[in-house]
């Protein structure tokens, strides 16, 4: 006879773990006892040797799916004498931290009952159990129960009652379990608020057939819908939506269905079928049936497949594949109450299928790639958040604000980082609102009171505001680019110096210029820059950014001086010299022309002297669509001067303009120079790194900032560093764009405020 005293931490909660203890329990002949206590699952267990064994070893090994197993302690003591196995009430503790789980996407038991006919929750759009159903996004307060639930208002009939009673039942706990008797239902309504008679999701799948826009309520937030294979439908919701080229994402019935659009890897389909449900981004087959104005311009599809019940209801009419994208006003935050949405969404979409559980905090659909095998994430959100990111040690508790686009905060917590879902471009006051929401949610699920706040240098930005407001705590700046890397760090959990290699659009570095060419020797304190690209004017300040040509004609300036106006190609056919002319003086005279040192920017120079693009619609869209025309075939690059005498040393690129401009001239197609341009970048960063080698001795390289989203660089770049003999680390867990920085950031923080040196 033996007894053992287990400890499991981890995400543990909410997802089945004590039904499977008490299945197991009854499977070896164990007596004694289960309980969740404010570490996660404690369990006191007692019988013969062989079978006590057999069942500690089966813990980890048959765990749920969804559990994440952080630590698993066995203790063994002297044998009590239990007689049964039972599942005991919880524990109150002092401290009540636990994890929470993300939103699962609907499990195959869930989705076989939701079809099979004899079933009592046949056709029911909120089918869950402890395997799958939304969890983050309805979650009000802890600990993790019904009526700290938006699930609250909805009172279990007798039969839903009992499943969530019974421990050998696959519903025992499932907290939003519900049935067409007892739970939330669904509303189709116009967009006067007239409800539409008839069973919505038939009538719903009628209009959408039809060609109309329905704004649909789903799990962290409303998604605008329509036909994905009609021109018409997708046009008008584009012009409604005001998102001129903006990708919309779509959800596929199924895999096979993808695979009519898109050529899908295993890895890919591994992703799309992954629990967490992304959108991944996958290459668009010349034949793919899918309407032109889904995507245009862009060589990806950004598909999903369905993750509740709903979605499993509406792709399984006639359309097998809708438009899926988030219900907002361009630039605005998702929306996700009902009245809310009626009230924003009601210029866009024709009907609005409404249903009456609350979405307490609305959350994103993440966005993926992969990336040598692996998952690549561009935005963490649902079915990730708010999962954390385990560091190799542990932090003070710390806030982290992040930086402006694509905004994400960070509070830590012991080895624990909880990285936001994606709250979007903190520019307006909704989005604002939002991340302030957002912030004092995270802090109460995971009893988090921050001792220390991390910003960002920019003194503009609205996430950089909140934190000077904070009274009376220690806080620290930290450069954007440097957050980069040490994000980048963080994730890989690596410390030590490192080259950091930061590449994105714009980012405030400390002389007070705008970054975005970085070469730095960074460790998780601080950093030297160490190598920059050449420091160029942008006419007009943020102008610059929407109208590449502006900095294509800086570009030009710089190489062919007085010339510029009299070069053969077609960019001075296109613009008006007379604009040029003002922006030429206010460059001379320093008006609103501030200096930047950005690749981004670089990449819209090109994108604009190949006539790819001269304004954008969105952020980057100059130079993904340069990436998407380069030729990847192409081996050779262009010249460029790595000043290596200047401190720190400087990339001119002034040859690369020069060359690109001659090819043009000549004659040679887009492509070839756009693959060209890729080769120099590459070669450009790999050479400034090996320099860097050979001063400072560091051949470990790290890769992180939005110009990394382009996986034809990443590729070279990662390739060639290798075979340069370095150690390369990129981002897999947290975005390499600015949802990452606030990782960065609180580590940054905490080895300042709280590390002596
Ligand atoms: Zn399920
Ligand atoms: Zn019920």
């Amino acid at each position: 006879m033996k007894r053992a005293e287990i400890k499991i931490t981890g995400i543990v909660q909410g997802i089945g773990f004590r039904p499977f203890i008490y299945g197991l329990a009854e499977a070896h002949s164990i007596r004694g006892w289960v309980l969740n206590d404010e570490k996660g699952v404690l369990i006191d267990a007692e019988s013969e040797d062989r079978d006590l064994d057999a069942f500690v070893q089966n813990i980890p090994k048959l765990a749920p799916p969804l559990a994440r197993i952080e630590s698993f302690d066995v203790k063994y003591l002297a044998p009590l004498g239990y007689t049964l196995f039972e599942i005991r009430k919880s524990e109150e503790a002092q401290e009540k931290f636990v994890l929470i789980s993300p939103d699962l996407a609907t499990c195959d038991s869930c989705f076989s009952e939701l079809f099979s006919a004899g079933n009592f929750r046949y056709r029911y759009p909120f089918i869950n159990c402890t395997l799958c159903g939304p969890r983050f996004t309805i979650i009000r307060d802890i600990p993790y129960d019904r009526h700290k639930t938006t699930m609250a208002p909805f009172t279990m009939c007798p039969v839903c009652r009992k499943e969530y009673e019974d421990p050998r039942d696959r519903r025992f706990h499932a907290q939003p379990n519900a049935c067409p008797a007892c739970g939330p239902s669904l509303r189709l309504k116009d967009r006067e608020d007239q409800e539409v008679p008839g069973d919505p999701i038939e009538k719903t799948l009628d209009l959408l057939a039809e060609g109309k826009i329905v704004a649909i309520k789903g799990l962290g937030g409303f998604h605008l819908a329509c036909d994905a294979r009609s021109q018409d439908a997708v046009s008008s919701l584009r012009s409604r939506k005001v998102r001129e080229d903006k990708p919309f994402a779509v959800m596929c019935r199924n895999l096979e269905e993808v695979k009519e659009y898109c050529a899908v890897t295993e890895e890919e389909a591994n992703l799309l079928q992954s629990v967490e449900r992304p959108i991944v981004l996958l290459r668009k087959k010349e034949s793919s049936p899918v309407a032109n104005a889904v995507a245009p311009y862009q060589e990806t599809l950004g598909i999903m497949l369905p993750y509740s019940p709903l979605h499993h209801l509406l792709l399984n009419g006639p359309l097998k594949t809708l438009v899926m994208t988030s219900g907002n006003r361009s630039d605005e935050p998702i929306s996700y109450d009902n009245e809310e949405a009626l009230h924003r969404l009601s210029k866009i979409a024709d009907y609005f299928l409404f249903h009456n559980r609350e979405i307490h905090m609305r959350c994103d659909d993440s966005v993926t790639r992969i990336f040598e095998g692996r998952p690549y994430i561009l935005r963490r959100s649902r079915g990730y958040v708010p999962f954390p990111i385990k560091l190799s040690f542990p932090l003070e508790m710390i806030l982290a604000c992040g930086g402006e686009l694509k905004n994400t905060f960070s509070l830590t917590r012991g080895n624990y980082a909880f990285v936001s879902h994606h709250i979007g471009d903190l520019e307006n006051l909704e989005t604002l609102t939002s991340f302030e929401e957002g912030v004092e949610h995270f802090k109460r699920l995971f009893y988090i009171e921050p001792k220390a706040v991390a910003y960002d240098l920019h003194p503009d930005y609205l996430s950089t505001q909140y934190a000077l407001s904070i009274p009376k705590i220690p806080m620290t700046g930290v450069q954007h680019h440097h957050a980069h890397i040490v994000s980048a760090m963080a994730e890989n959990g690596i410390d030590g110096d490192v080259i950091g290699v930061a590449l994105d659009g714009t980012g405030f570095g400390l002389d007070g210029t705008l970054w975005g060419g970085e070469f730095m020797m960074a460790n998780l304190r601080d950093f030297d820059r160490l190598a920059h690209l050449k420091k160029l004017p942008m006419p007009g300040g943020s102008m610059a950014i929407k109208e590449p040509w502006r900095m294509a004609m800086v570009y030009l300036s710089e190489a062919f001086g007085e010339e510029t106006t009299q070069l053969r190609i077609d960019l001075l056919k296109r613009i008006d010299l007379r604009k040029w002319d003002i922006l030429k003086k206010a460059i001379e005279k320093k008006i609103n022309s501030p200096l930047t040192s950005s690749m981004g920017r670089l990449f819209d120079a090109v994108s604009s002297l190949l006539s790819i693009r001269d304004e954008v619609r969105y952020e980057g869209q100059a130079a993904i669509e340069l990436e998407k025309i380069a030729d990847h075939g192409v081996k050779e690059g262009y010249p460029f001067c790595l000043r290596e005498d200047d401190v720190p040393m400087t990339i001119d690129p002034t040859e690369i303009t020069r060359r690109i401009v001659r090819d043009l001239i000549e004659g040679m197609p887009s492509s070839r120079i756009a693959g060209k341009f890729h080769r120099t970048v590459a070669r450009l960063i790999i050479e400034t790194c090996e320099v860097i080698r050979s001063k400072h001795g560091l051949s470990r390289v790290v890769l992180s900032g939005g110009v990394f989203q382009n996986i034809l660089l990443l590729s070279l770049v990662t390739e060639g560093l290798r075979s340069s003999g370095f150690h390369v680390y990129t981002h897999h867990l947290v975005p390499t764009n600015d949802g990452g920085i606030s990782l960065g950031q609180a580590v940054i923080a905490h080895m300042r405020l709280f590390q002596c040196v």
